[in-house]
């Protein structure tokens, strides 16, 4: 027993406004940091530290599955969300906070905008979160549809296809050249509940004006979504030009090292939405993290978190080293006999290469970077044939061959027979991904090694 003595709500509900009170200060505080600073430390300090974790200089990793409580008037304030809590890890953490404040730093740095994050178990449960709250039962209008840009990432394309609309009947409605305006444009009616793009898109390197879309969205009175995973905070930031929400697959390269996976999304304060409560537009991540992540139960791991936090510290170097060498590679492949066509953004031959220039730029620098990850069209000899493609695929001793990327190893995938084999043809077709078709993620290893392993791949064709 200990000898405290019990207090009662209204004493607890004052201590949470001081805990909210410290909470925002630290934000204050880290919001008047560069890039690089917040990353490192982002809202852990010495007192947080001393308070909590014995002066540990690192966040410390709870992986205790619950807070205990002084007493009943606590657990009142702290179950009924009047004091910050994390109470159960299902609903939150202090490990997974530490990632969450940071990311929503992140992700608005730069912009002005206050922004608040959510870490789920994996960037699927991500977009999931992210979408499901708009497409409730709502009679005040048509039947739910959502309008998405048809290059996305496999895994995105199946929750929307086959999980959505084939499953529950909510239709998906693609937009298939998301460098058209028009094209978004045409597809939006009573029933649309928002518009999603991917920036740039996995694997086809494609990418929309951020901007023009949000502004023809919120015309519309509904949010845009942009999967960010493939530019990074440290590239892009599409709250800055008008995104309502940004979700990562944070398990590529903010958690370039590759220990686990997690998803991360990220709202701007007052998002636009013809759906839902006050409450939800007010704060998006953290109402849905309060209600609907609590009930559904994406929850993530807080090691996992801690680990991602531990990547995101060095995130901008690792992207400047991988876009440098992707920037390289791009070129060197351009040049190759053997290649029929390399896409990626920073290429003065890629279609979009102004509107690339425009929304892709290291953080804190002038540099005009494009990414991590390009694609690549091996040369054959007759239409559909993998023949070559194969044997170059095959010849490479260093890089991988899996279906990853944005991490600090190189790593190639041939996605029509992995990442959008199960869409079929004509999912693929939709998705431009060609038979001969290689994605190519650049890791941190020194350029010149990363030439030397294509050039055997090559040679063994
Ligand atoms: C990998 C990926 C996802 C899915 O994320 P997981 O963490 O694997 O669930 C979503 N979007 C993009 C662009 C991705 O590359």
């Amino acid at each position: 027993m200990t000898d405290f003595v019990p207090k009662d709500l209204n004493y607890w509900i004052t201590e949470g406004q001081k805990m909210v009170r410290e909470q925002q200060n630290r934000i204050k505080r880290a919001k008047n940091w560069k890039f690089d600073t917040i990353a490192t430390h982002g809202v852990y300090d010495l007192t947080e530290a001393l308070n909590s974790n014995s002066g540990s200089i690192m966040e410390p990793i709870y992986m205790s599955p619950a807070q205990a409580y002084h007493d009943s008037g606590e657990m009142e304030a702290a179950l009924s969300y009047q004091m910050p809590t994390w109470c159960y890890t299902r609903i939150a953490n202090p490990s997974n906070y530490y990632l969450e404040a940071t990311t929503a730093l992140l992700e608005s740095y730069g912009t002005g905008l206050e922004a608040s994050s959510l870490a789920t178990a994996s960037g699927m449960s991500a977009i999931r979160t992210a979408t499901d709250p708009f497409l409730v039962k709502d009679d005040n209008y048509p039947p739910p549809n959502f309008v998405a840009s048809a290059k996305v990432y496999g895994g995105s394309f199946q929750q929307f296809w086959v999980r959505r609309w084939q499953e529950q009947g909510v239709e998906v409605r693609w937009v298939k050249n998301p460098t058209k305006f028009e094209e978004w444009e045409k597809e939006i009616d009573e029933g649309t509940r928002f518009v999603y793009g991917e920036f740039p898109s996995n694997p086809s390197v494609d990418i929309f004006d951020i901007q023009a879309i949000a502004d023809l969205a919120h015309k519309h009175n509904i949010p845009l979504i942009v999967d960010a995973t493939c530019a990074s905070p440290a590239l892009t930031r599409p709250l800055q030009f008008g995104a309502d929400i940004v979700v990562q697959s944070a398990s590529k390269v903010m958690a370039a090292s590759g220990l686990t996976i997690l998803g991360l999304l990220t709202s701007r304060k007052n998002i636009v939405s013809k759906i839902g409560s006050d409450e939800m537009k007010a704060d998006f991540a953290t109402w849905a993290k309060l209600w609907p992540y609590r009930d559904n139960g994406p929850a993530i791991n807080p090691m996992a978190c801690i680990m991602a936090l531990n990547d995101i510290r060095s995130l901008k170097m690792k992207i400047a080293q991988m876009s440098r060498s992707a920037q390289l590679i791009a070129e060197y492949l351009e040049n190759n006999p053997k290649v029929e066509t390399v896409y990626y953004p920073g290429l003065k031959s890629y279609t979009a290469h102004d509107m690339a220039t425009k929304y892709m730029q290291l953080v804190d620098s002038d540099e005009n970077l494009y990414g991590y990850m390009l694609s690549v069209e091996i040369k054959e000899n007759q239409a559909d044939s993998t023949v070559n493609t194969r044997k170059f695929y095959d010849g490479l001793d260093m890089i991988w061959r899996a279906t990853d990327l944005g991490r600090v190893k190189t790593v190639a995938t041939l996605n029509a027979i992995s990442t959008h084999q199960q869409q079929g043809a004509e999912g693929r077709a939709l998705a431009s991904i060609k038979p001969n078709a290689v994605r190519i993620s650049l890791g941190i290893e020194d350029p010149q090694d990363i030439i030397a392993d294509l050039e055997k791949g090559f040679n063994n064709i």
